[in-house]
């Protein structure tokens, strides 16, 4: 009996040295695909079910994964090793949990009769490299669901009344036990007739189908503040989904994604540029631009600067996102440029220049460049 039975690690598609993490990821996976509310009346995936429940309860107690390491399915069957299940130790709450909450949408945690919050909502707003340094207003539009005028959000049609979900009596849940290998284990669903509402609408309302809400095409502003990066979301409070039962509306929660630009790259409140400066000036020093998100500033550079010199612009940097009087820095990377294209006149007093540099004469005293 034994011997029929599949080796646990490849039941939950682990390897042997799976962690914690691994394990309840791949059970959480299985059982979530072969769970008995997903599949009803599927004798093969209420085996599946069991069989990666079985597998699971065994490699995640540690003591009962060594035993099974040692002795394989033997250390179970009653014949050696540690004898029979004892699922009394899983932690039912850890695994399931989460594990309804994913499938059902957290339905099970809720009072169905209390008002509940709606659903947060999620969008992405897209600005440009200054626009999340500086702030900005942005419209957006948005889908809000809305109460339909129709039905006055019943979801019936005008003249007819939802009537009381019989299977749940009103509650919106059921409840069943289920024989498993736990023992008998109770659990909470969302009512498959209602959907959780309590409510079945025998004549829908023919404007919203009998949803209740209809989606109207929104424009709303978004603050975007200053100093806000790319992944950071803006929180807009109850413009979300609606609430149920009188509760308040979800919020809308605003993903900034912030364009790249050409020449600055931002690491938190720090902005990065390169500037090429003539040779010349390095090698002279002098006056030189760089631009910045305040625009160009002047800056002394020393003679002899050299390439990779590095320049940091105090408070030229991206403002912080709590204090925004508090900005970050710019550090300048400099760069030496190196012509490409020299005309006859440029190129002898380069060469003039070089053979300078190197303690030999000049061809011919002109005056020129370094004249
Ligand atoms: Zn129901
Ligand atoms: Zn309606």
């Amino acid at each position: 009996m034994a011997d029929s039975k599949r080796d646990y690690y490849e039941v939950l598609g682990v390897s042997r040295d799976a962690d914690d993490a691994a394990l309840k990821k791949a059970y959480r996976t299985l059982a979530k695909k072969y769970h008995p509310d997903s599949n009803p009346g599927d004798e093969v995936a209420a085996e599946k079910f069991k069989e990666a429940s079985e597998a699971y309860s065994v490699l995640s107690d540690p003591q009962k994964r060594s035993q099974y390491d040692q002795f394989g399915h033997a250390a179970f069957d009653g014949t050696g090793g540690a004898g029979g299940f004892d699922f009394s130790n899983m932690d039912m709450g850890d695994i399931f949990g989460d594990f309804f909450g994913d499938i059902f949408g957290g339905a099970r945690k809720r009072n169905y009769n209390g008002p509940m919050k709606g659903q947060n909502v999620h969008t992405t707003v897209r600005v440009s490299f200054e626009q999340a340094v500086f702030g900005v207003n942005k419209d957006i539009e948005i889908n809000l669901k809305e109460p339909c005028q129709n039905c006055n959000g019943s979801g019936a049609k005008p003249g007819t009344q939802p009537k009381t979900c019989t299977r749940c009596n009103g509650t919106g849940q059921v409840t069943y036990t289920q024989q498993s290998l736990f023992g008998v284990v109770r659990n909470v669903a969302t009512c498959p007739d209602c959907k959780g509402t309590g409510k079945i609408i025998p004549e829908k309302c023919p404007k919203c189908a009998g949803s209740g809400y209809i989606q109207n095409r929104k424009r709303i502003q978004v603050a975007v503040p200053a100093g806000i990066d790319s992944g950071q979301s803006i929180r807009i409070r109850e413009k979300g989904e609606p609430g149920i039962n009188g509760g308040q509306r979800g919020d809308l929660l605003v993903e900034v994604a912030v364009a790249p630009h050409p020449i600055f790259k931002r690491q938190g409140e720090n902005i990065y540029s390169t500037v090429a400066i003539d040779y010349a000036d390095a090698v002279l020093g002098g006056m030189i631009k760089i631009p910045t998100v305040d625009g160009d500033v002047e800056q002394e550079i020393k003679p002899g600067t050299q390439p990779d010199t590095k320049i940091r612009l105090r408070g030229k940097g991206v403002p912080l996102l709590k204090n925004r009087a508090q900005r970050g820095d710019h550090y300048v990377n400099i760069a030496i440029k190196v012509p490409t294209r020299l005309n006859d006149e440029q190129k002898e007093a380069l060469k003039a220049f070089d053979d300078a540099m190197k303690g030999n004469p000049g061809p011919k005293k002109k005056k020129g460049f370094f004249g």
